[in-house]
This record gives structure tokens, sequence and C-alpha cells, in this order.
């Protein structure tokens, strides 16, 4: 391991003969140890998509014995946050994905150049900004790369004459490489905002993908693209292509929708006289319906729930944003939700990935999940999830589907992947992830749920059940088939005694027909539990004094246990009745019962209201 501030000497492949000022001979790709990356934009958590193209570089980079390294591009300086960063370092550590070069995840501040891990540092592309102006640099001294001071206002009217001649518009770059160097120096020296472009070749080029063969782009196709921006800011070509360079990245695994950045990179390469690293695409993914899965996929279901609420509320947003407003209180003015910005939400004029948050959480409707983090919070298993992952555009062959990383690093094969487009079965997910709630054992599933109660409810059920955790787990484990079920069925055990809420068709149907047996039932029942003793409130104890009274009454087991369910948690659904009131404990128990006869007994309601 070696940290470093400094910026690493460039000693990375040269084939070029461009640029005098590359005059190397490294040793040639093909003799190199396999380097792969991970190079996510930290702009939120981690996306299926992106957590898949970790994982096939990981897998590739350990199957050859290669290194794996995490780099972090932070160029978009509007859009990066170190909170993405965290995000992202701790989602791949719950997938259980490691890095032998990159941020150290047990840093407490990863951004640290000191804490980074390797030998290619740092790997935040934010602290290499030198080494991108020196390569831009180099370009322009070879001529390949350009300033170029055109303003928006001229690009755009470039852009409507192309238009109005209904011509492709396309940069024309001949004013600008024509400039004369004193105008240039003038212009320089006055402060005019400029960017710089690469000047891209007059020939096609071609991307020798291991996944789809041959990509070619025509040369007339080719268009001068910006290499740094006007503040002096790398573009993400750019920096990119630095530092695969730099990192001597053998390999790279990407999203198809990188494929036309690849002809930039391969073009920048050239001029740079870097060896390409080998390109390797992988199939998009997309949902059941056929739209591609992306972050806005939780944008397009809030907007869609809320312009149906809004259908049946006479078209109102006042009144929607009010009563956002009562049940998100706070939160709205930490997102910025205003009532302005929330017409802008539905009218797409932006996909802010915070507001649909809010807008379910009124609405009380499930958004879909999209990044890693979403899987997490819903009960996902990592193991589950990673499998689940690899087979988004590839396979190991005869059928085999449930693996784990160890079988990945031994048999991951480039040649597996697919070229046609990968679709992301929800329903599979959740069958793979029942089977690894299913494997757990009793004691690896009561870990599980209390990490999980922690991560996702702030311990609220430990803290609610105490030690009345480990039963209610228990109970839970048979059934589940995420680890966040137990919590969202068995919410009312950890509910205030007062503030259950029954279900009205519950009431009816367990409670109410047949001349109020049910509510019979509870009256008849509250003497005998309550002589319990409550050292003796055990199942068994429990069962003999259910049991004993269904006898007597001659009523089947059902016609006692649903009232009784009822009572306790509102509905007609929970575990084993016996379970469920010895969780909930003697004093829980009676209170809820005491209380559902005084809201549900038709008498009483009369006297009350
Ligand atoms: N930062 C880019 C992204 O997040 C990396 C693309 C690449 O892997 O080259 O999409």
């Amino acid at each position: 391991m070696r940290a470093t501030a400094t910026y690493p000497q460039v000693d990375t492949p040269v084939v070029s003969s461009i640029a005098l000022a590359f005059d190397y001979n490294p040793p040639s790709m093909s003799n190199r140890k396999i380097v792969t990356r991970f190079a996510p934009s930290p702009t939120g958590h981690l996306h299926v998509g992106g957590a898949r193209t970790a994982l096939f570089n990981w897998a590739f980079a350990r199957k050859h014995g290669g290194t794996f390294i995490l780099r972090i591009e932070d160029t978009d300086r509007a859009r990066s946050t170190a909170q993405s960063t965290r995000a992202i370092i701790d989602d791949l550590r719950w997938l259980g994905l490691d890095w032998d070069e990159g941020p150290d995840e047990k840093a407490d501040d990863p951004y640290d150049p000191q804490s980074q891990i390797g030998e290619h540092g740092p790997y935040f592309q934010s602290q290499r900004l030198d080494l991108y102006k020196e390569h831009a640099q180099r370009l322009m001294q070879a001529g390949r790369a350009y300033k170029c001071f055109k303003t928006p206002d001229e690009l755009k009217a470039q852009r409507d004459n192309a238009k109005a001649e209904k011509r492709p518009y396309k940069y024309d770059r001949t004013e600008s490489i024509n400039l004369p160097q004193p105008t240039i120096d003038k212009y320089v020296e006055e402060g005019r905002p400029h960017v710089v472009r690469f000047r891209m070749p007059d020939h096609d080029i071609t991307v020798h993908d291991l996944v789809l063969g041959d990509v070619t782009v025509k040369a007339s196709e080719l268009e001068d693209f910006i290499i740094l921006k006007s503040d002096g800011y790398p573009t993400f070509h750019l920096a990119n292509v630095v530092d695969d360079a730099l990192m001597q990245v053998t390999h790279v695994l990407r999203a198809q929708e990188h494929l036309m950045n690849t002809p930039k990179h391969v073009a920048l390469q050239e001029a740079l006289g870097f060896e390409s690293p080998k390109y390797a695409h992988m199939p998009l993914i997309f949902n059941a319906d056929g739209s591609k899965m992306s972050k806005r996929d939780k944008a397009k279901t809030a907007r869609a729930a809320a312009k149906e609420w809004m259908k049946q509320n006479n078209d109102n947003i006042d009144r929607l944003y009010h009563e956002i407003k009562e049940e998100c209180a706070g939160y709205l003015d930490s997102i910025g939700l205003t009532k302005e910005t929330l017409q802008d939400f539905l009218d797409k004029k932006t996909d802010d990935v915070l507001y649909p948050q809010a807008i379910a959480r009124f609405l009380h409707i499930p958004l879909p999940e999209i990044d890693v983090n979403d899987f997490r919070l819903s009960g996902y298993l990592p193991e589950a999830l990673l499998n689940y992952l690899a087979l988004l555009g590839w396979s190991p062959g005869n059928d085999v589907e449930r693996f784990d990383l160890d079988f990945l690093k031994e048999n991951f094969d480039l040649k597996r992947i697919g070229k046609s487009n990968a679709r992301f079965d929800r329903d599979k997910l959740l069958a793979f992830n029942t089977e690894a709630i299913a494997k757990l054992s009793s004691d690896e599933f009561h870990q599980q749920l209390i990490r999980h109660d922690g991560y996702s409810r702030s311990c609220t059920f430990q803290i609610g059940l105490g030690n009345r955790f480990r039963p209610f787990a228990a109970c839970y484990r048979e059934r589940s088939r995420t680890l966040d079920e137990p919590f969202a069925n068995g919410q009312f055990f950890v509910t205030d005694d007062t503030k259950i809420e029954y279900d009205p068709k519950a009431i009816d149907k367990a409670l109410l027909k047949n001349d109020d047996q049910g509510l019979a039932v509870l009256n008849d029942l509250q003497p005998p539990l309550e002589s319990i003793p409550t050292d003796k409130w055990t199942a068994s104890e429990l069962e003999k004094t259910i049991k004993d009274y269904a006898q007597q009454k001659n009523l089947g087991m059902g016609k006692v246990a649903q009232p009784l369910r009822v009572a306790v948690s509102g509905s007609t659904v929970s575990p084993p009745i016996f379970d469920t009131l010895v969780i909930l404990g003697k004093g829980s128990t009676l209170a809820r019962i005491g209380r559902c006869l005084q809201l549900n007994t038709p008498q009483q309601q009369t006297e009350a209201s």
C-alpha cells in the first residue's frame, strides 16, 4: 500500500508518434496483469445497474488474479457529493465487494489522500485536476485540441442555422482553429470564458468490443467535443481516458449506454499515445414493461399517483401541497419542496429524487426499488441481490442459476455476457430472496432482523420489544420473503395500545357477524385471561385457557382466535395467536381487548356518541 498526495508520473503505453511529449516504451497490454475498475459518479446511491457493473468488473479481476480499482469520478461539481461517495462505498461493502485500490472504506475521511490505498492514487478525480490539464495541454501542443471561445449564443445560432437549412447540426471548428495565436492570447488575458475541444480525427473509428464485436462510427459522424470545461474542470471523457491509462486499466466493462462515448475515448487514447483498454459493453437493464430501468422510475410512479389524487380532488394543487406538508412536516423544507417545485415536478420539469419520497409517504404508496439501498431497505439479502444481478446479461450456462461470489470468482467469463437487453424480473428476485432467507438458521435470521431493524427503523422494534424481540423473530422466520416483512406486518406489536386502528372489514367479519359472536368471545375471555399470572403468560398456558373456553362453548378454535387476533392487532392477519399474545404480554393483550370492546360494542358506541 502506498498513500500519495502527489500525481503519478505518466508511464503508460504509448504507440503514437504525434506528440513529442510521449516517448515511452511500455509493456504491451497483453502481457499485463488484468486490471479492472469501477468508476461511479457520486450523485446518489448505487443504482442496481452500477452494482452489476461493479460486480462484473470485480468478478473478472478476481477470476484472473488481477486488480480491482474503485475510482470516484467526481468532476461534475454541481452533482457530486461526499455523502453520495460514502453511500456508494457503503452499498458496495454491504454487497460484499472489495477493492484492491481506491478509497479506504474504514477511513474517517475517504477523501484524505493519505488514507487511500494503492499506487495510482489519488482515486478521486477531483484530486487529479492538474493531471487532466497537463494532458489537455499536451493535446493542444500536438494540435489535437484547441481553445474554443464560442459563446452559448453563438453556438445556438449555429444550431438554429442548421435547423433552418434542414441539415443535421455538427459543431463547426473552422473559426476556432483559425484564430491567430495573438488573438487567443488576448482573449485569455481578457479572461474570456472558453473551453478546450478535442479535434476528432478525419477517419472512421472502430471499437473492438468484446461483447458486441466491432462497432464503427463513420468519420462524418464524429464531432469535436469538449475536454476541459470553462471552469477548468475536465469532462468525463478526458478524465476517464487519462485515468484508465495512468491506472493501467486493461479491461473496461461498462453498460451499453456508454457505447457511443467509446469512439471518443478511443480517439483520445490514439491522440495521447495510450493503448486502448479492451472494452466490453454490457446489456441495458429494462423494466418488465419494456421501459429502461432508471432512477426516474420513482419519479414516474410518484407523479402518476399524485396526478390521480389531483384528479379525485378537483385538481387542487394547494390542497395536495397542504396535505403532503401535514404528513411530512419539516422534511419538505429540507428537500426544498414548495408549491411551485411540486407543480414543476408534476409538469415533468424536474425529476428530483427526493420529492417522490414525500409524495409516496403522504399517499402511502411504495416506490419501485432502483438503488441497491432501496433493496436493502426493502429487506433483500445481499447474496440474493448479487446472485440475481449476476444473471442480468450473464449466465454460467448449464441452467445454473443459484450461486454465490465464490462461484463467480471461479467461473466468471466475458464470453458469456449476452448482447440482448436484460429484463429485471422482480418476482424472480423475490423468489431468490425467499430462498436465501429460508436457508438462514434461526440464529442468523434473528441477527439479520436485528441489523435490519437498526438500519431501516432506528431500532424501533428492539427498543419496543426488548427481550421479546427473539420470539418475535422466531414466529416470522417461516413466512418471510424479505427481512422487512416481519416489521411491516408486525407493526402492531410496537404500536401504542391506544393507537391500534381497526380494519372495519375485520371487525364485521370477526366480531359482529352472528349476533356479535366475536364480541361475546372477547367479553367471556377477559376474566380467564386476567387470572393467568404474569409469570405464567406462556404459549402453553394461553393455549390451555383458550382451548378450555372454546370447548366449553363448543366453538371451533378459529371462532375464538380470530376475535382475539383482531382485538390485539386490528386485522385478521398475525402470527399464530398464542405466540402473538406472548410477545404482546399480558398488559397489552388485556388493554387492547378492553379498548376493542369499548370501541366496537354497539350500545357503547351509542352511549359514547
Ligand atoms: N463515471 C461513469 C459512470 O458512472 C463511468 C463510466 C465508465 O465505466 O467508464 O457512468
